[in-house]
């Protein structure tokens, strides 16, 4: 165990001491299951307790029903700890965001025992709608982040991970418009949307195999027609585009619109492509915030991964690390399960899982610590943003 001092001694005892009203808030959200921008019990429960323990707290913050601002302290350095809560539909808490929630509350609840309120403005944000739309984006855009010194969240998996891929994503929305006919009495009068929709479905999946394999491309097809007897007038789907890298994704965009644009040709259908315009960014992980986080999760007993791994998700946190330093590693809750499966649901809720949750508040808040007693370490973060930093 590296130097544990009295300061962050206390914050592992204050995680410690809320260990069963956190454990109770992960299991209330887990059990209540609540879909993007619709998370009011989640939003209020984590409200309410950060309230009983000293925050004081702005609900429906920036403009989102679902969204909040906890705060303690007036000091000059201000960290924050992000709380996300929103679910997948029909399989629940499938990415555990009940356990994202309680390690983000623990680990500020730790901080707060641990350091001055001057020393530290002690932020907690709630921001909903991970799963869909990108809630961080709107809380960017609505100055949530102004102000902040640096981000820190983490996020269940099957391993830890200090500093994860993730890659950007953009999704589509096609539509095909053919013309219905009798699909017996004169098919040939029609135009048959599906075919259309069928063929860039295929030309997408022979293109799959010459990507580079920092990315994806994945689809479903949401409506194909009415009845078997009559030509699809219209067949729609979705698709999301990934990559580790922008440009390349740019150009992935590219590819995929001429996918589409085949199946319209070869069908005589026409196509509408529409982007729906919220880009989830690739992680910009800062290394001497990843790194001061994995020296403190291991001082709890946290287990690293220690070989590279390139198949993974994406993050609205993405676009917040581009903003500001930022940490978004991942964790082990004690199963093989692999996020979006009714499997990882019922790993989300075990005492495994609130088990990993709490050493990672606990590593949380002792970055916290690290971040208010060593001035050092924020300067190398902001130098490590300001390299990596886009023009
Ligand atoms: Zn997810
Ligand atoms: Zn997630």
């Amino acid at each position: 165990m590296t130097e544990t001092n009295a300061a962050k001694k206390n914050a592992i005892a204050a995680v410690e001491a809320a260990r069963d009203d956190l454990v109770e808030v992960s299991l209330d959200i887990h059990s209540h299951p609540e879909l993007a921008l619709k998370e009011e019990r989640a939003a209020k429960t984590i409200a309410d307790s950060l309230e009983s323990s000293g925050f004081i707290v702005e609900r429906g913050a920036f403009d989102l029903d679902t969204a909040f601002r906890a705060r303690w302290g007036k000091g000059p350095v201000t960290i924050a700890y992000l709380c996300e809560y929103d679910a997948l539909p029909e399989i629940g808490h499938a990415c555990g965001h009940n356990l994202i929630a309680t390690a983000g509350m623990g680990g500020a609840l730790g901080l707060k025992a641990a350091v001055s309120p001057d020393a530290v403005t002690l932020l907690v944000l709630g921001t909903p709608a991970e799963e869909d739309i990108g809630g961080k984006q709107l809380m960017l855009d609505r100055g949530a982040f102004e102000g902040v010194d640096v981000a820190m969240m983490a996020h269940p998996a099957p391993f830890d991970i200090a500093a994860p891929p993730m890659y950007g994503v953009e999704e589509v929305h096609v539509t095909y418009h053919g013309q219905a006919a009798h699909a017996s009495v004169a098919p040939e009068t029609g135009v048959n949307a599906l075919d259309g929709l069928v063929t860039a479905y295929q030309a997408i999946a022979q293109l799959r195999q010459h990507i580079r394999r920092d990315s994806r491309i994945h689809g479903i097809i949401t409506y194909g027609g009415s009845a078997t007897n009559v030509i699809p007038d219209r067949a729609e789907a979705k698709f999301g585009v990934r990559s580790l890298q922008p440009a390349y994704l740019r150009d992935l965009k590219a590819r995929v619109e001429r996918c589409f644009q085949a199946g319209a040709d070869a069908s005589g259908a026409t196509v509408e492509i529409n982007w729906n315009g919220v880009t989830y960014e690739p992680l910009n992980s800062n290394d001497p915030l990843a790194e001061a986080y994995r020296t403190n999760a291991e001082a709890v007993g946290r287990k690293f991964l220690e070989i590279e791994v390139s198949s993974t998700g994406s993050t609205d946190m993405g676009n917040v690390s581009w903003a500001l330093p930022s940490i978004h590693p991942t964790f082990g809750i004690g199963a093989i399960a692999i996020n979006h499966t009714s499997d990882f649901t019922a790993a989300s809720a075990t005492d495994a899982a609130h088990d990993s949750m709490i050493q990672v508040a606990q590593a949380l808040a002792m970055t916290g610590v690290d971040l208010i007693q060593n001035p050092a370490l924020l300067e190398q973060a902001k130098a490590a943003f300001q390299k990596t930093r886009r023009a």
